[in-house]
Parts: structure tokens; C-alpha cells; sequence
């Protein structure tokens, strides 16, 4: 499942054919994903210019000429693909159409944008501009964990109250924005707390530390997309995936990264969800 990272390498992967484009036809081959699309929405988007691709969170948007902004949420298992020759970034064939591409964007520069879905998890909407915000997916969102917004003082605030494990309330949308199973699990191998830990017990000063870790695990991330974005226009034009190694996500029964530690990575299921963290570097 895409987090924020990959989304946000999905978003930069797509800005050179989107952003700035106007969009010469669009294709939406279902009247579904995980909701309706909404009413006309080829009609809508069709001779749309897309003024500016931006994130809020797990969702792209794409501001447009029309006063609307596109919203498109990857779920799952979505995709984005991106082939023909935009401003001569990207050199792949048009591929053939593939079962599950679900809509398809032909840009006047040339490019093609496809979404694929196999499990229809994903969603697009479209909302207007000006209310963007207050969108039922976004309303409640905390503040993005990059932006300006997310400060030591607002994690402490939010957190210190609560008596819950601190991964689940790093979890909740409400405090922090986009944040998923994996970056929380690194984040607090790097920051030396155990993810069970309950959040009235943590002091104010540790978790002050989790937002200068919590921003460097996602940028860390970011750049690995950003360089996954290079070698892709030799590959196959699909965006957002991207190898990444991982102190203790994935890694139970491995030794821990950490020197002089001799203990190996442990995995706990939290609220049907694993966590992984070393025993000894996390307290
Ligand atoms: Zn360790």
C-alpha cells in the first residue's frame, strides 16, 4: 500500500506530463473504483488545463482551469503510468490497454497518463477549488508532517493527553498527515521508543524528538523515489514503487542495525497491525 513517500513520488513523477498540460481527452472505462466517480467526469475534465499538481497527505490533487480540482487517491493497489514523450522526459510506447486501466488521460503534449487498479481500492473525485479542503477525505486531516504546521509543541499537545500506544496515535490522521505502518515503525526505531509505549508515559522531550526523525524518515524515503524516478525512463513508465531498505520494517528475526546491539528486530501484532522494533534499542 502506497504511503506518503511513494505518493509523493508519484506526484513528482507526474508533474512534467500533468502539470502546466491541457488535458486533450479523458477515458473512464468504469463508473466505479472503491466509489462512484462522479457525474460526467470525462466531460469535466476534457480541455481542462491542470494549473498545479500538489499533495495534502495520501491524495494527489490537480488544481484545473475549470475552477475544479482533481482528487485522486491510489488505494492498494493503484497506479499510475505514464508513457508517449512530454516535453521529451519520458520516451515509452503507448502500452496496450491492460484490463484494470481504469481511466486514461491523454495530455495535448503528448502524454499519456493511465490509472490501474486491480483491486479498486483507489478513488478520484472532483471538488470544487475553492472548498477543496473541507472535502470529507481531507476535513480532518492533521497537519502534513513536512509542512510548518507539525510542530514539537503540536505532538506534544496531542499526544501527552492520550493514554494509547504511541504507534497507534502516530497512526491517527487527526495528529499527523500520511503517515502509514512503515515510516512510524522506523520512526521509532530512530527515536529509541517501543511502540507499545503509552503516550502519557513518554516525556514531553522524547516525543519532541519524533518530529525532526519523523521528517527525516519520509525525506530519506522521498529521495529514494526521487532517484527511482530517474532510472524509470528506462523502465517501464510506472510510478511510486520503489525499492527502499528499511532499519526494522520487514525485518524480524534479523540482526539490528544499531552498533554495539546484539539483539535481532522483534515483530508485535497492535491492532492487526505488525510492528517491528528492536528489544533492546527500543524502550
Ligand atoms: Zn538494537
Amino acid at each position: 500500500m502506497p504511503e506518503l513517500p511513494e505518493v509523493e513520488t508519484v506526484r513528482r513523477g507526474l508533474t512534467p506530463a500533468m502539470e502546466g498540460a491541457v488535458i486533450a481527452r479523458a477515458q473512464v472505462n468504469r463508473p466505479d473504483l472503491r466509489w462512484p466517480f462522479p457525474e460526467r467526469m470525462a466531460d469535466r475534465l476534457t480541455g481542462a488545463k491542470v494549473l498545479q499538481l500538489r499533495r495534502r497527505s495520501k491524495y494527489i490533487l490537480a488544481d484545473l482551469s475549470t475552477e475544479e480540482t482533481l482528487l485522486i487517491h491510489l488505494g492498494m493497489s493503484g497506479r499510475m503510468l505514464v508513457s508517449g514523450d512530454p516535453l521529451g522526459q519520458f520516451v515509452h510506447d503507448h502500452p496496450a490497454a491492460e484490463k484494470h486501466d481504469h481511466v486514461v488521460f491523454d495530455m495535448e503534449n503528448g502524454a499519456r497518463v493511465t490509472f490501474n487498479d486491480p483491486r479498486r481500492f483507489g478513488a478520484m473525485d472532483l471538488l470544487d477549488t475553492a472548498t477543496a479542503e473541507q472535502h470529507p477525505l481531507l476535513v480532518q486531516i492533521g497537519p502534513e508532517p513536512l509542512g510548518n504546521l507539525f510542530t514539537e509543541a503540536h505532538l506534544v499537545e496531542r499526544l501527552k493527553p492520550r493514554n494509547t500506544p504511541i504507534k497507534s496515535a502516530l497512526l491517527d490522521q487527526k495528529i499527523v498527515a500520511g503517515l502509514g505502518n512503515i515510516y512510524v515503525c522506523e520512526a521509532l526505531f530512530r527515536a529509541g521508543i517501543h511502540p507499545a509505549r503509552r503516550t502519557r508515559n513518554i516525556a514531553s522531550a522524547r516525543i519532541a524528538t519524533l518530529v525532526p526523525i519523523i521528517r527525516e524518515v519520509l525525506r530519506d524515503a522521498i529521495e529514494a523515489g526521487g532517484s527511482s524516478l530517474k532510472d524509470f525512463r528506462q523502465a517501464d513508465g510506472e510510478l511510486g514503487y520503489f525499492q527502499h531498505s528499511f532499519d526494522v520494517y520487514g525485518r524480524e528475526g534479523e540482526p539490528c542495525r544499531s552498533l554495539d546491539c546484539d539483539a535481532t528486530i522483534q515483530r508485535v501484532v497492535q491492532s492487526g497491525r505488525s510492528s517491528f522494533y528492536c528489544p533492546s534499542c527500543q524502550r
